[in-house]
């Protein structure tokens, strides 16, 4: 992995405002990795494809990443980062929605990560759950929302995903088959471990 050029890609998305995973939750989640060694990763929501380059790192030698993005510019740019930081035999890249693509997979994966519209955080647990393999973790980010989950005051704009991501914490913690730990690293970690 070329990470000069790694680091490239983080300033170049922080400069245009391109949100990805921050620092303080790539250390949390990258000590997670170290542990899994996972051999197949899933994540929902590329971006430029940053956190998922930060991630492969952590894969077995045969390993790989699906990574999920359905703004086309995004998309665009993540294929050349892949090229630039010399990891695209690594990471498989799907285009499109993830609402539509996930059903589509059949692969069992060790760990899911979840960071795309919160909305839709409620139908990404169904599906990572039905494609994690035993022992897997599911990690979700962005759980916490600037604080509007654990707060009264919502406004209209965020209402839904509020309401969302309140039913994603809900179903977690119900779950009696995950192990659930919610931080307060970056807008908030949820991270699941199947028993
Ligand atoms: N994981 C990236 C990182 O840390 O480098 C950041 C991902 S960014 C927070 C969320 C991305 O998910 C956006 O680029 C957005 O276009 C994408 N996204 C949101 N909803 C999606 C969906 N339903 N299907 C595919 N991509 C989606």
């Amino acid at each position: 992995m070329n990470k000069e050029e790694l680091m490239k890609v983080k300033e170049k998305a922080l400069e245009a405002h391109i949100p990805i995973i921050m620092d303080d939750t790539l250390e949390v989640i990258s000590e997670i990795l170290k542990k899994v060694k996972p051999k197949r990763i899933l994540e929902i929501g590329a971006a430029v494809g940053y956190s998922a380059m930060c991630f492969s790192e952590y894969l077995q030698d045969d390993g790989r990443i699906d990574t999920i993005e359905r703004d086309e510019d995004r998309i665009k740019e993540a294929k050349d980062n892949f090229k630039r930081v010399e990891v695209e035999e690594k990471i498989y890249l799907y285009e499109g929605d993830a609402v539509e693509i996930l059903p589509t997979l059949t692969e069992k994966y060790d760990v899911v990560f979840i960071d795309a519209a919160k909305g839709k955080y409620p139908f990404f647990l169904e599906q990572a759950l039905r494609l994690l393999k035993t022992k897997g973790v599911i990690i979700a980010d962005n759980v916490l929302y600037k604080g509007y989950v654990m707060s009264d005051y919502n406004k209209h704009k965020q209402r839904t995903a509020v309401r969302n991501l309140r039913e994603y914490i809900a179903r977690v913690n119900e779950d009696a088959n995950l192990d659930t730990e919610i931080m307060e690293v970056g807008d908030g970690l949820a991270i699941s471990y199947k028993k």
